[in-house]
């Protein structure tokens, strides 16, 4: 999962950031609203977390512009208790719920589990394998019906392989959804996760095509 913050005040904006890492989100940041808006239409977030005042553009126009393209990305809105802002306005502009200045960060990542969670509902509430079932809204993955203990990026690196199942997946394309934009290391971490995946879910369940990628079929 993949999460943009674009929020001014570099240190909420950092804590949030750390503490979403924490959680096994990969996470960008933007302190500007156009570098916001540019990074949310070049990247597919799964969810954006949004201040209202922002230099360069608001909060306001960045969701009004991406729901004008078509872009249904799940946006929390922050807003300052004393700032200037409208609630009304805002839910017109496309956001999908608000959180007040100062929260804590066990609120938000409560509304952003929930946003993700409603998100999922709509698309893949659980994803099955042949015996491997992955269950993204709480993360937990069992094989028949025995539950596989993973961490979190092991997690992300199966969700995105999951997702798209029977397909071929590239290691920049899981690098996408898993790392965040300050990683800048080799492309070949997504293999020291595969193989951490193979030993915990058996080998024959993720081919290797060389070359091109990764893909997750049903056990024989
Ligand atoms: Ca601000």
């Amino acid at each position: 999962m993949r999460l943009l913050i674009v929020e001014d005040e570099q240190r909420l904006a950092r804590s949030l950031a750390r503490g979403l890492e924490a959680e096994g989100f990969a996470v960008d940041v933007s302190h500007d609203g156009l570098d916001g808006l540019h990074r949310a239409r070049e990247t597919s977030y799964d969810l954006i977390v949004l201040d209202i005042m922002l230099p360069g553009l608001n909060g306001y126009r960045i969701c009004a512009a991406l729901r004008a393209e078509g872009d249904e990305t799940p946006v929390l809105m922050l807003t300052a208790k004393d700032g200037e802002y409208d609630e009304a306005e805002g839910l017109d502009t496309g956001a999908d719920d608000y959180l007040t200045k100062p929260f804590s960060y066990v609120v938000l990542l409560a509304r952003v589990r929930a946003l993700l969670r409603r998100r999922n509902r709509a698309g893949a509430r659980e994803m099955r394998v042949g015996s491997l079932r992955v269950e993204p809204s709480t993360r937990r993955v069992w094989l028949a019906d025995e539950e596989v203990s993973l961490t979190t990026k092991e997690f992300a690196v199966l969700e995105q392989l999951a997702t798209r199942a029977g397909e071929v997946v590239s290691k920049a394309e899981i690098l996408e959804h898993v790392w965040d934009f300050a990683y800048e290391g080799d492309v070949n971490i997504v293999e020291v996760y595969i193989s951490a995946l193979r030993r915990k879910l058996g080998g024959g369940r993720i081919l290797t095509l060389r070359g091109a990628g990764y893909r997750l079929v049903p056990d024989a």
